[in-house]
Protein backbone atom coordinates (compact mmCIF):
# COMPACT_ATOMS: atom_id res chain seq x y z
CA UNK A 1 0.00 0.00 0.00
CA UNK A 2 1.20 2.98 -0.85
CA UNK A 3 0.40 6.82 1.03
CA UNK A 4 0.65 9.57 -0.55
CA UNK A 5 0.29 13.73 0.82
CA UNK A 6 0.09 16.39 -1.07
CA UNK A 7 1.10 19.93 0.46
CA UNK A 8 0.65 22.78 -1.75
CA UNK A 9 3.23 25.83 -1.22
CA UNK A 10 3.03 29.75 -1.83
CA UNK A 11 5.82 31.20 -0.49
CA UNK A 12 6.91 28.77 1.85
CA UNK A 13 10.59 28.20 2.06
CA UNK A 14 11.12 28.87 6.22
CA UNK A 15 8.47 26.36 6.39
CA UNK A 16 9.38 23.25 4.05
CA UNK A 17 11.89 21.57 6.28
CA UNK A 18 10.09 21.68 9.03
CA UNK A 19 6.98 20.77 7.51
CA UNK A 20 8.58 17.27 5.33
CA UNK A 21 10.27 16.45 9.03
CA UNK A 22 7.51 16.24 10.74
CA UNK A 23 4.80 14.70 8.24
CA UNK A 24 7.79 11.77 7.23
CA UNK A 25 7.84 11.74 11.44
CA UNK A 26 4.25 10.52 11.52
CA UNK A 27 4.16 8.59 8.51
CA UNK A 28 6.51 5.90 9.45
CA UNK A 29 6.43 2.75 9.12
CA UNK A 30 4.76 -0.42 6.98
CA UNK A 31 3.32 1.92 4.00
CA UNK A 32 5.97 2.98 0.66
CA UNK A 33 4.80 7.37 0.88
CA UNK A 34 5.57 9.50 -1.27
CA UNK A 35 5.92 13.65 -0.13
CA UNK A 36 3.99 16.02 -3.09
CA UNK A 37 5.11 19.88 -2.77
CA UNK A 38 3.16 21.59 -5.24
CA UNK A 39 5.01 24.70 -5.64
CA UNK A 40 2.08 27.53 -6.54
CA UNK A 41 4.38 29.88 -8.55
CA UNK A 42 6.15 30.90 -5.06
CA UNK A 43 8.89 34.08 -5.23
CA UNK A 44 11.00 33.09 -2.78
CA UNK A 45 13.21 30.44 -2.11
CA UNK A 46 10.37 27.65 -2.19
CA UNK A 47 11.91 26.21 -5.06
CA UNK A 48 15.39 25.59 -4.24
CA UNK A 49 14.27 24.72 -0.90
CA UNK A 50 12.47 21.57 -2.92
CA UNK A 51 15.06 20.78 -4.73
CA UNK A 52 17.86 20.54 -1.65
CA UNK A 53 14.67 18.34 0.09
CA UNK A 54 14.00 16.39 -3.38
CA UNK A 55 18.00 15.18 -3.21
CA UNK A 56 18.39 13.85 0.30
CA UNK A 57 14.88 12.20 0.41
CA UNK A 58 13.74 9.86 -2.54
CA UNK A 59 10.72 9.87 -1.02
CA UNK A 60 9.93 13.62 -1.51
CA UNK A 61 8.82 15.18 -4.93
CA UNK A 62 7.73 18.38 -6.12
CA UNK A 63 5.86 20.29 -9.03
CA UNK A 64 6.13 23.27 -10.04
CA UNK A 65 3.40 25.38 -11.67
CA UNK A 66 4.10 27.99 -14.44
CA UNK A 67 2.38 30.44 -12.05
CA UNK A 68 0.58 30.94 -9.20
CA UNK A 69 -2.72 29.46 -9.70
CA UNK A 70 -3.97 29.53 -6.05
CA UNK A 71 -4.62 27.02 -3.76
CA UNK A 72 -7.33 25.04 -4.67
CA UNK A 73 -5.23 24.25 -8.18
CA UNK A 74 -2.07 23.81 -6.64
CA UNK A 75 -4.06 20.84 -4.42
CA UNK A 76 -5.57 20.04 -7.41
CA UNK A 77 -2.41 19.46 -9.45
CA UNK A 78 -1.08 17.08 -6.95
CA UNK A 79 -3.81 15.19 -6.54
CA UNK A 80 -3.54 14.48 -10.18
CA UNK A 81 0.55 13.49 -9.65
CA UNK A 82 -0.29 10.90 -6.65
CA UNK A 83 -0.06 7.56 -7.24
CA UNK A 84 -1.12 6.21 -3.50
CA UNK A 85 -4.04 4.21 -2.70
CA UNK A 86 -5.31 7.59 -0.60
CA UNK A 87 -3.70 10.54 -0.78
CA UNK A 88 -3.97 13.21 2.21
CA UNK A 89 -3.75 17.15 1.42
CA UNK A 90 -2.34 19.58 4.28
CA UNK A 91 -1.03 23.17 3.97
CA UNK A 92 2.97 24.03 4.30
CA UNK A 93 2.75 25.83 7.54
CA UNK A 94 2.10 23.27 10.46
CA UNK A 95 -1.19 24.82 11.21
CA UNK A 96 -2.49 20.96 10.23
CA UNK A 97 -0.67 19.20 12.85
CA UNK A 98 0.80 16.32 11.16
CA UNK A 99 0.00 14.32 14.24
CA UNK A 100 -3.18 13.60 13.10
CA UNK A 101 -1.80 11.65 10.08
CA UNK A 102 -1.99 8.00 12.06
CA UNK A 103 -5.37 9.02 13.03
CA UNK A 104 -6.76 9.63 9.20
CA UNK A 105 -4.60 6.55 8.47
CA UNK A 106 -6.35 4.48 10.97
CA UNK A 107 -10.16 5.53 10.01
CA UNK A 108 -9.15 5.16 6.29
CA UNK A 109 -7.71 1.71 6.98
CA UNK A 110 -11.35 1.22 8.81
CA UNK A 111 -12.93 1.49 5.53
CA UNK A 112 -13.77 5.01 5.04
CA UNK A 113 -13.17 6.66 1.80
CA UNK A 114 -13.04 10.26 3.16
CA UNK A 115 -11.34 11.12 6.43
CA UNK A 116 -11.78 14.83 6.68
CA UNK A 117 -10.90 17.33 9.60
CA UNK A 118 -12.89 19.92 11.11
CA UNK A 119 -10.74 23.16 13.52
CA UNK A 120 -12.12 23.44 16.79
CA UNK A 121 -13.11 27.18 17.33
CA UNK A 122 -9.90 28.52 19.03
CA UNK A 123 -9.40 31.94 20.20
CA UNK A 124 -6.13 31.94 19.08
CA UNK A 125 -7.04 32.67 15.60
CA UNK A 126 -7.28 35.99 14.52
CA UNK A 127 -10.52 37.16 14.88
CA UNK A 128 -11.47 38.19 11.32
CA UNK A 129 -10.45 34.90 9.77
CA UNK A 130 -12.69 33.13 12.54
CA UNK A 131 -15.89 35.42 12.17
CA UNK A 132 -15.22 35.58 8.01
CA UNK A 133 -14.62 31.59 8.03
CA UNK A 134 -18.55 31.09 10.18
CA UNK A 135 -19.99 33.76 8.37
CA UNK A 136 -18.95 32.25 5.00
CA UNK A 137 -20.19 28.80 5.77
CA UNK A 138 -23.65 29.85 7.34
CA UNK A 139 -24.21 31.60 4.15
CA UNK A 140 -22.89 28.61 1.78
CA UNK A 141 -25.68 26.67 4.04
CA UNK A 142 -28.22 28.98 3.29
CA UNK A 143 -27.33 29.16 -0.36
CA UNK A 144 -26.75 26.04 -1.38
CA UNK A 145 -27.91 22.09 -1.12
CA UNK A 146 -24.51 20.94 0.18
CA UNK A 147 -24.44 20.84 3.54
CA UNK A 148 -20.72 22.84 4.86
CA UNK A 149 -19.68 22.10 8.13
CA UNK A 150 -17.65 25.33 9.74
CA UNK A 151 -13.95 24.87 10.10
CA UNK A 152 -13.23 21.94 7.58
CA UNK A 153 -10.71 22.96 5.61
CA UNK A 154 -8.44 21.14 3.10
CA UNK A 155 -6.95 19.16 5.51
CA UNK A 156 -8.23 15.46 4.68
CA UNK A 157 -7.62 12.11 3.13
CA UNK A 158 -9.08 10.71 0.50
CA UNK A 159 -9.10 7.10 -1.16
CA UNK A 160 -7.87 6.41 -4.45
CA UNK A 161 -11.37 5.93 -5.71
CA UNK A 162 -12.42 9.77 -4.41
CA UNK A 163 -9.44 10.91 -6.29
CA UNK A 164 -10.33 9.61 -9.54
CA UNK A 165 -13.10 11.15 -9.39
CA UNK A 166 -11.75 14.72 -8.42
CA UNK A 167 -9.08 13.90 -11.53
CA UNK A 168 -12.06 13.31 -13.75
CA UNK A 169 -14.19 16.55 -12.98
CA UNK A 170 -14.55 18.65 -15.43
CA UNK A 171 -14.63 22.10 -13.10
CA UNK A 172 -12.11 24.77 -14.52
CA UNK A 173 -12.51 26.23 -11.05
CA UNK A 174 -12.90 23.12 -8.72
CA UNK A 175 -14.00 24.07 -5.08
CA UNK A 176 -13.15 21.14 -3.28
CA UNK A 177 -14.49 21.43 0.54
CA UNK A 178 -18.03 21.72 -0.96
CA UNK A 179 -17.00 19.27 -4.29
CA UNK A 180 -15.97 16.55 -1.77
CA UNK A 181 -18.92 16.51 0.58
CA UNK A 182 -21.00 16.39 -2.60
CA UNK A 183 -19.52 13.23 -3.73
CA UNK A 184 -20.54 11.17 -1.04
CA UNK A 185 -19.00 8.09 -0.48
CA UNK A 186 -17.95 7.23 3.29
CA UNK A 187 -16.91 9.88 5.16
CA UNK A 188 -15.33 10.45 8.68
CA UNK A 189 -15.15 13.41 10.64
CA UNK A 190 -12.01 14.29 12.92
CA UNK A 191 -11.76 17.39 14.94
CA UNK A 192 -8.45 19.00 15.92
CA UNK A 193 -7.45 22.24 17.41
CA UNK A 194 -5.29 23.84 15.43
CA UNK A 195 -1.56 25.26 15.23
CA UNK A 196 -0.12 28.68 15.03
CA UNK A 197 1.57 29.47 11.96
CA UNK A 198 5.03 28.01 12.10
CA UNK A 199 6.61 30.44 10.31
CA UNK A 200 6.05 33.31 7.49
CA UNK A 201 2.47 34.89 7.21
CA UNK A 202 -0.50 33.84 5.89
CA UNK A 203 -0.83 33.74 1.99
CA UNK A 204 -4.50 34.16 1.94
CA UNK A 205 -5.08 37.40 1.35
CA UNK A 206 -8.60 39.20 1.38
CA UNK A 207 -9.34 38.94 -1.66
CA UNK A 208 -8.07 35.26 -2.44
CA UNK A 209 -10.87 34.51 0.31
CA UNK A 210 -13.55 36.40 -1.23
CA UNK A 211 -12.27 34.76 -4.56
CA UNK A 212 -12.84 31.54 -2.83
CA UNK A 213 -16.09 32.17 -1.49
CA UNK A 214 -17.32 33.54 -4.67
CA UNK A 215 -16.26 30.80 -5.76
CA UNK A 216 -17.58 28.21 -3.55
CA UNK A 217 -21.27 29.49 -3.99
CA UNK A 218 -21.68 30.00 -7.25
CA UNK A 219 -20.12 26.28 -8.24
CA UNK A 220 -22.43 24.50 -6.00
CA UNK A 221 -26.08 26.69 -5.94
CA UNK A 222 -27.90 28.73 -8.24
CA UNK A 223 -29.92 30.04 -5.47
CA UNK A 224 -28.35 33.22 -5.61
CA UNK A 225 -30.36 33.65 -9.05
CA UNK A 226 -33.71 32.52 -7.36
CA UNK A 227 -33.14 35.80 -5.01
CA UNK A 228 -32.27 37.71 -8.32
CA UNK A 229 -35.82 36.73 -9.39
CA UNK A 230 -37.39 37.13 -5.66
CA UNK A 231 -35.94 40.82 -5.60
CA UNK A 232 -37.37 42.14 -8.98
CA UNK A 233 -40.68 40.62 -8.06
CA UNK A 234 -40.60 42.66 -4.60
CA UNK A 235 -39.11 45.70 -5.70
CA UNK A 236 -42.05 45.52 -8.81
CA UNK A 237 -44.97 44.70 -6.22
CA UNK A 238 -43.50 47.41 -3.82
CA UNK A 239 -43.22 50.39 -7.27
CA UNK A 240 -47.16 49.25 -8.55
CA UNK A 241 -48.12 49.67 -4.47
CA UNK A 242 -46.80 53.10 -4.68
CA UNK A 243 -48.00 53.73 -8.32
CA UNK A 244 -51.52 53.34 -6.87
CA UNK A 245 -50.61 55.61 -3.85
CA UNK A 246 -49.27 58.21 -6.39
CA UNK A 247 -52.59 58.28 -8.49
CA UNK A 248 -54.95 58.15 -5.22
CA UNK A 249 -52.80 61.80 -3.94
CA UNK A 250 -53.46 62.80 -7.73
CA UNK A 251 -57.17 62.38 -8.31
CA UNK A 252 -58.18 62.47 -4.80
CA UNK A 253 -56.64 65.11 -2.77
CA UNK A 254 -55.15 68.39 -3.64
CA UNK A 255 -51.78 67.49 -1.93
CA UNK A 256 -50.17 66.68 -5.27
CA UNK A 257 -47.14 68.37 -4.60
CA UNK A 258 -43.98 67.69 -6.91
CA UNK A 259 -42.09 65.67 -4.21
CA UNK A 260 -38.72 64.88 -5.88
CA UNK A 261 -37.26 62.65 -2.97
CA UNK A 262 -39.86 60.44 -3.24
CA UNK A 263 -38.80 59.97 -7.12
CA UNK A 264 -35.06 59.87 -6.20
CA UNK A 265 -35.62 57.80 -3.48
CA UNK A 266 -37.19 54.88 -5.69
CA UNK A 267 -35.11 55.42 -8.30
CA UNK A 268 -32.00 54.97 -6.35
CA UNK A 269 -33.28 52.04 -4.88
CA UNK A 270 -34.62 50.12 -8.20
CA UNK A 271 -31.45 51.16 -9.67
CA UNK A 272 -29.52 48.96 -6.75
CA UNK A 273 -31.23 46.32 -6.73
CA UNK A 274 -30.88 45.96 -10.77
CA UNK A 275 -27.32 46.25 -10.32
CA UNK A 276 -26.98 43.29 -7.84
CA UNK A 277 -28.74 41.04 -9.88
CA UNK A 278 -26.68 42.17 -12.60
CA UNK A 279 -24.00 41.35 -10.67
CA UNK A 280 -25.56 38.28 -9.56
CA UNK A 281 -26.39 37.06 -13.80
CA UNK A 282 -22.51 38.57 -13.95
CA UNK A 283 -20.85 36.40 -11.99
CA UNK A 284 -21.89 33.13 -13.23
CA UNK A 285 -21.96 34.30 -16.59
CA UNK A 286 -18.29 34.92 -16.26
CA UNK A 287 -17.92 31.38 -14.87
CA UNK A 288 -19.71 29.76 -17.84
CA UNK A 289 -17.27 31.82 -20.00
CA UNK A 290 -14.59 30.88 -18.02
CA UNK A 291 -15.32 26.79 -18.21
CA UNK A 292 -16.41 27.47 -21.83
CA UNK A 293 -12.96 28.09 -22.57
CA UNK A 294 -11.67 24.65 -20.98
CA UNK A 295 -8.64 25.96 -20.11
CA UNK A 296 -6.62 23.17 -17.88
CA UNK A 297 -7.27 24.72 -14.23
CA UNK A 298 -3.24 24.47 -13.75
CA UNK A 299 -0.30 24.33 -16.03
CA UNK A 300 3.02 22.64 -14.59
CA UNK A 301 6.52 24.08 -15.47
CA UNK A 302 8.35 21.08 -14.14
CA UNK A 303 8.12 17.89 -11.89
CA UNK A 304 11.08 16.13 -10.65
CA UNK A 305 12.22 13.26 -12.44
CA UNK A 306 10.63 10.70 -9.77
CA UNK A 307 7.42 11.79 -10.06
CA UNK A 308 5.46 10.55 -13.45
CA UNK A 309 3.33 12.65 -15.08
CA UNK A 310 -0.47 11.31 -14.14
CA UNK A 311 -1.04 8.01 -15.57
CA UNK A 312 -4.27 8.72 -17.50
CA UNK A 313 -4.30 11.51 -19.13
CA UNK A 314 -6.61 14.22 -17.50
CA UNK A 315 -9.84 15.04 -19.94
CA UNK A 316 -10.99 18.41 -19.27
N1 LIG B 1 -1.38 28.55 -0.87
C1 LIG B 1 -1.18 28.25 -2.21
N2 LIG B 1 -1.48 29.20 -3.15
C2 LIG B 1 -1.99 30.43 -2.82
C3 LIG B 1 -2.23 30.70 -1.45
C4 LIG B 1 -1.93 29.74 -0.50
O1 LIG B 1 -0.74 27.16 -2.55
O2 LIG B 1 -2.22 31.23 -3.72
C5 LIG B 1 -1.07 27.52 0.15
C6 LIG B 1 -0.19 28.00 1.28
O3 LIG B 1 1.19 27.87 0.96
C7 LIG B 1 -0.58 27.06 2.41
C8 LIG B 1 -2.06 26.82 2.13
O4 LIG B 1 -2.28 27.16 0.77
O5 LIG B 1 0.08 25.82 2.33
C9 LIG B 1 -2.96 27.63 3.03
O6 LIG B 1 -2.58 28.98 3.00
P1 LIG B 1 -2.39 29.86 4.31
O7 LIG B 1 -1.80 29.04 5.40
O8 LIG B 1 -1.63 31.09 3.93
O9 LIG B 1 -3.89 30.22 4.62
P2 LIG B 1 -4.56 30.38 6.06
O10 LIG B 1 -4.15 29.19 6.89
O11 LIG B 1 -4.06 31.66 6.60
O12 LIG B 1 -6.02 30.38 5.75
MG1 LIG C 1 -2.36 28.51 7.19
Amino acid sequence: MKISVVIPAYNEEENLPEVAARIKEHLSGRYERELIFVDDGSRDGTQQVLRELRAQDPDIHYVLLARNFGHQSALRAGIDYATGDCVISLDADLQHPPRLIPVLLGHWLEGYDIVYTQRRDDEKLPWLKRRSSSAFYGLMNKLSSVNFEPGTADYRLIDRRVAEVVRASPDVELFLRGFIHWVGFRQKRVEYTPEPRFRGTTKYTVRKMVQLALSGITSFSVRPLHFATLAGAVVSGLAFLYALYALYITFFTSRAVAGWSSVLVSVLFIGGIQLLVLGIIGEYLGRLFVQSKQRPPYLVRESDDGLARPATPVQR
